[in-house]
This record gives structure tokens, sequence and C-alpha cells, in this order.
């Protein structure tokens, strides 16, 4: 990014997405997957986890993603779905690649996207957090407009769910250590910051 000039749209932005009460996202595709319920005793939504994913790994643009999500992955498409078809998983937001934004889960149910994990001691993180996929790998930096979108999305949801701070934004890999690598060491939590600062009203 050139450090002498705006990130383009970053302040006009910021405002550009919105939460409806319902907790869906503006704008953003919508396209619910059936994997969600209830959050168990209407916790207050505290913790962000970010995450990366490709199916197969490493490969971009495919439909795979959201047919896992879905369900509706066919387990015969690649070796490796035979492995992971079966998962019942989804997130709240997947960013692609090129920065769009879709939404599969909305924000008051409880998406199945961290597994088993824990943050400061408290497990079941999926029953207080919002989850967001990046489409990425671990080995390979991620895209300028995927944070770009993450940073405004972010702020708005800070916005809308004021016990998510800066400190409670972490990745899957630090909620379920030894299990998840995910978003990986390429991930740029720096610029995630500055983006944020950036995007702050
Ligand atoms: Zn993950």
């Amino acid at each position: 990014m050139a450090s002498d000039h705006p990130l383009p749209g970053a302040t006009d932005s910021a405002s550009s997405f919105s939460i409806h009460e319902s907790g869906w996202l503006t704008p953003a595709r919508h396209c619910l997957s059936p994997h969600c319920d209830a959050r168990p005793g209407n916790p207050t939504i505290d913790l962000l986890v970010i995450h990366g994913i490709s199916l197969p790994p490493g490969k971009f643009g495919g439909p795979w993603i959201e047919k896992l999500f879905l369900g509706e992955l066919p387990p015969a498409a690649d070796p490796y779905f035979a492995t992971i078809a079966h998962l019942r998983v989804s997130a709240h937001l997947l960013i692609r690649r090129d920065g769009e934004v879709v939404q599969y889960v909305p924000f008051t149910q409880r998406a199945w996207h961290a597994g088993e994990s824990a943050f400061e001691g408290r497990e079941r993180c999926n029953d207080f957090s919002i989850g967001i996929e990046l489409e990425g790998a671990d080995e390979v930096p991620y895209a300028e407009p995927q944070y770009l979108v993450l940073a405004r999305i972010i702020q708005k949801i800070m916005q809308t769910y004021p016990g998510i701070t800066r400190t409670r934004i972490v990745g899957h890999s630090d909620i379920a250590p030894g299990r998840k690598t995910d978003p990986g060491e390429y991930f740029d939590w720096p610029k995630l910051s500055s983006l944020l600062k950036l995007t702050a009203r």
C-alpha cells in the first residue's frame, strides 16, 4: 500500500456496511447455511475469530467453500473432499480473494466455525463469537481487497457488538492451538490494526 496516500475508499466506506438487527450484514450476498443454531444462553457476542480456508487447499476461486458450508460438497469431486464432506461447518462471513462478501449465518445465530476451542479459559467459542473466513491458505499472502473489506466490516461489527474489542479479535490458531493453524503466518495482523485505525471514526 502507498504510505503517502490514503487507502482508497478506506474512510468513505467505513460507514457503508450496515448490520440489521436480524444479524444480516449489507452489502453482502446472503446464502443461509443449515449449519447454525441459536446461541445457547443468549451470551454477549464478544469475540471475533479470523480464519483462512481454500478448497481444495491452496486453490482459489471455486464453488467448493460455499458447497461445504451449505452441506453440499460432493465427496467425489476431489480426493480431499472425501475427508471433509461429512463435516457440518459454516462461518458467518466469507471474504473471497477479490473482496466479495458472502454471509452464511446471521450474527445473531451461532455459526459452526471454531470447533473445539477456548479463549481465556472459556470453551466453545462458537457460542459467543463471530467467525470470518478469508479465502486463503497458510503459505500464501492474503489479497489486498480482503484486508480493506475485512477492516471495514470489523469496524461495523465493533460498533454493533462493543464487547468485541481490539484484544478480542483473534485467529483460529489462537483459540485452537495445536489443532488449527489458520489464518496462518502470512496473515498481516499489523496491517489489519493500521486499517482499523484508519477506518475508526
Ligand atoms: Zn479456521
